[in-house]
């Protein structure tokens, strides 16, 4: 394909050094529409190449001492927060996220996941028992594990990649990345700041490229006993079956279809701003994004009337404009995939209140091609409507009333995820009851979003296996062996 304009061109990193690729594919922003890097399209070779480089690179690092090898993980947190700026532009430009989103979300919680695993890497503790009457003592300790293959989505770039790469390296293991190839930029600069922070060659390898060439092939290696993959349940079963054959180790971090529960007796002022956040923040396009809410029959008019009059003051456009809310999905696949729930929901006769066919969307001039669209909220939508039970991952929000707290958590259950909920109650009781019965991985109460990275962090049914966090993602990339010692 000819280009117009020059290019930026990725290169595979591999053993320390980047690599060109024999093939490239295209990469688009999402703002404009256009073609604005190519990014290498590697294969079996270029993963081979990357593994071996990781293999070589496991005894020198794997011998280090965590306070060394936390050194090295400070350093290139400074690095990246050094840069901030430019990785949250690139962010922006390259996922088509909002420049105040990569400024305060995306690029500080990558530089802090690795100045977590950075410090959490120093403090564990195995364990030790003792059987006096038989005169033994027994322990467990805990190695790296190997290569470690990491597979990541394209909603949070850097910040989902860092969060497997931190805790990987920090307990020792050296890694190959493979990014999407829709968003593998800052990946790719991450990868200049290798060097300057101490990181030995081999230990971080980063191959881009397509899911089903570089990523299965990553997925089939025959010397890569873990795979941490975040992305859609779909790909998590091919993985699965692909990765079965050598009996890999797994963590899977999949899709969610969230329910907010509002009773009556919330504190409005603080759930409606929050659930617009829960709804709409980065285009819809985080695993953790609301897309049912529940609201408790006495309050659902004002509810509904309060929230859609705030979701049309969210701005969309340029991303790059600091004043914008909303900036572009992902892809034109995407946007119309995601259209293509609203319009179904209108033919099962939902109402859409506000944003996709009923408010007209005006993009400034160097967006007109961009893939953007409205915060959509929908009401009137049946529980069992393709809206109400598949993942959209987009600003579609659906609104629906109920009555008593039985009902609605057999209602917020019933979908085949189990990744994040929230519940608005001022009722602590309550806030504790549902909290123990709805079928998710996280619940926040009276709030959404907040995290201490100590704790565990995945999905229950189809929404992930395994969980990652401090001492859950210490256990994943790390084997354990209990020894025995009579005395
Ligand atoms: P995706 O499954 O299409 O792709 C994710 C990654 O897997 C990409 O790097 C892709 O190239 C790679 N891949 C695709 N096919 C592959 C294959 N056959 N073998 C190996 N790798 C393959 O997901 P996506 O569209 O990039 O991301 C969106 C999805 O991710 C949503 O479902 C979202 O909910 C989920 N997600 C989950 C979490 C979480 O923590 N639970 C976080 C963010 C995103």
């Amino acid at each position: 394909m000819a280009h117009s304009k020059a290019l930026l061109v990725l290169e595979n990193f591999i053993a320390g050094k980047f690599v060109p690729c024999s093939s490239y594919i295209d990469s688009y922003n999402p703002s404009t529409g256009e073609v604005y890097c190519r990014v290498p399209d590697s294969g079996k070779e270029e993963v081979e190449a990357a593994v071996k480089a990781a293999k070589a690179a496991f005894p020198i690092w794997s011998s280090k001492s965590p306070l060394e090898r936390s050194r090295v993980l400070n350093k290139l947190a400074d690095l990246i927060e050094h840069d901030l700026e430019a990785f949250a532009q690139a962010e922006s430009k390259d996922q088509g996220k909002t420049i105040t989103f990569a400024r305060t979300v995306d690029i500080p919680r990558a530089v802090y996941n690795f100045r977590f695993f950075a410090s959490s890497i120093l403090h564990h503790m195995t364990e030790c028992t003792q059987m006096a009457t038989v005169g033994c003592v027994h322990y467990t300790s805990r190695t790296p594990v190997g290569v470690a293959g990491l597979i990541s989505p394209w909603n949070l770039p850097l910040y989902l990649l860092t969060w497997k790469i931190a805790p990987a390296i920090a307990c020792g293991n050296t890694v190959v990345a493979k990014p999407s190839e829709m968003t593998s930029v800052t990946a790719w600069m991450m990868c200049k700041l290798l060097e300057k922070a101490g990181v030995p060659h081999g230990v971080v390898n980063v191959v881009f490229g397509m899911g089903a060439k570089a990523g299965e092939a990553l997925v089939c290696h025959p010397t890569v006993p873990l795979i941490s993959f975040t992305g859609s349940t779909l790909t998590a079963q091919r993985i699965t079956e692909k990765s079965a054959p050598h009996c890999k180790r797994l963590s899977l971090e999949l899709g969610g279809k969230n329910p907010a529960i509002v009773f009556d007796d919330a504190d409005l002022s603080q759930c409606i701003p929050i659930t617009l956040r829960s709804s709409f923040a980065n285009q819809g396009e985080i695993c953790l994004c609301t897309s049912r809410i529940f609201v408790q029959r006495g309050i659902y008019s004002e509810f509904l009337k309060k929230f859609v009059a705030e979701a049309k003051k969210w701005k969309v456009g340029n991303p790059l404009d600091p004043t914008v809310d909303v900036g572009a999905l992902i892809s034109k696949e995407h946007l119309e995939k995601v259209r293509s729930y609203v319009k179904k929901a209108q033919a099962e006769g939902a109402q859409v209140l506000c944003g996709e066919g009923v408010d007209s969307l005006a993009l400034p001039p160097g967006n007109q091609k961009g893939y953007f669209m409205l915060p959509t909220v929908i009401a009137e939508v049946k529980d069992d409507s393709c809206c109400m039970q598949e993942e959209i991952f987009g600003p579609v929000t659906c609104v629906v009333a109920f009555d008593t707290e039985e009902e609605v958590i057999e209602r917020a259950n019933s979908v085949k995820y189990g990744l994040a909920a929230t519940v608005w109650s001022s009722n602590v009781g309550r806030v504790h009851r549902v909290a123990q019965k709805l079928q998710a991985g996280l619940v926040w109460t009276n709030c959404w979003l907040i995290r201490d990275l100590n704790l565990p962090f995945g999905g229950m049914k189809a929404s992930g296996i395994g969980r990652e966090g401090g001492k859950d993602s210490y256990e994943f990339f790390t084997e354990v062996k209990t020894i025995t010692i009579k005395h």
